[in-house]
């Protein structure tokens, strides 16, 4: 069957994430967290003191990103993929609140998106990938033959987060993430390089009201409706 690359771009905590790892679980394809990524950069950013309150270091940023060296690697326990930043797996400090309250600071940076767009494009280079993120269909691949763009009512959003962060075990309190989630999305839309928006040739998926298996059986549709099957 031919492989194509799909695209899921969307709003934070969409729940996007969960639908594009368990797609590539099910056909087979390599999964790429892109936010997982710019999660990684911050979170080097904070370590390494670049960040200072709300102001950023440009340069130092600037001068700092070819040190800075992002993997992922499936843990064979649970089959999913963990980020790794410098050789360490970052997987849980990257989801904790501190880096969601920096990271569209940096994410918004041309620099920074540049580096991680043309490593993005490398893991797409043999197609077989479904890749989660805000520009995925309009920037790293706006060639992408299945692009699924996911939106949900904010206060749900911020409702399934916030439970996921408890059963984590990491602090958080619903105010705090619903307040988080508001200030990214406003961040993210409104930046000049790469911004979250639709691809004209995107689908729209709203899943406020639907079940995990309800958003799963229609993504299988919308691919089996690309690869022919
Ligand atoms: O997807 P996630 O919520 O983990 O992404 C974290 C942040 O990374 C987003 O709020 C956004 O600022 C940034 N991001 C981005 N472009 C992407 C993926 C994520 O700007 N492709």
């Amino acid at each position: 069957m031919k492989k194509i690359i799909i695209a899921m771009d969307g709003y934070s905590s969409s729940g996007k994430s969960t639908m594009a790892r368990s797609l590539a679980e099910m056909i087979g394809y390599t999964y790429v967290d892109t936010g997982a990524m710019y999660r990684a950069v911050t979170l080097y950013c904070l370590q390494n003191d670049l960040i200072r309150s709300q102001e950023v270091n440009e340069e130092e940023i600037k001068q700092a990103l070819p040190y800075i060296n992002i993997s992922f690697c499936i843990n064979k326990e649970t089959g999913r993929p963990e980020t790794f930043l410098n050789g360490e797996n970052v997987e849980k400090e990257i989801r904790s609140m501190k880096v969601a309250n920096h990271v569209s600071t940096i994410a918004a940076l041309p620099y920074v998106r540049q580096a991680l767009v043309a490593m993005q494009q490398k893991m797409g280079e043999k197609k077989g990938l479904v890749m989660d993120g805000r520009d995925v269909g309009t920037v790293v691949f706006p060639e992408a033959e299945l692009k699924i763009f996911v939106t949900a009512d904010p206060e749900i959003r911020a409702r399934r987060r916030y439970e996921e962060l408890i059963a984590k075990g990491t602090p958080a309190s619903f105010e705090e993430v619903l307040t988080n989630i508001k200030e990214r999305d406003h961040m993210d839309t409104t930046r000049t390089e790469g911004p979250l928006k639709k691809a004209s040739d995107a689908l729209v998926l709203d899943n406020s009201d639907m079940t995990i298996n309800e958003q799963m059986e229609w993504l299988l549709v919308q691919y089996k409706k690309k690869v022919g099957d």
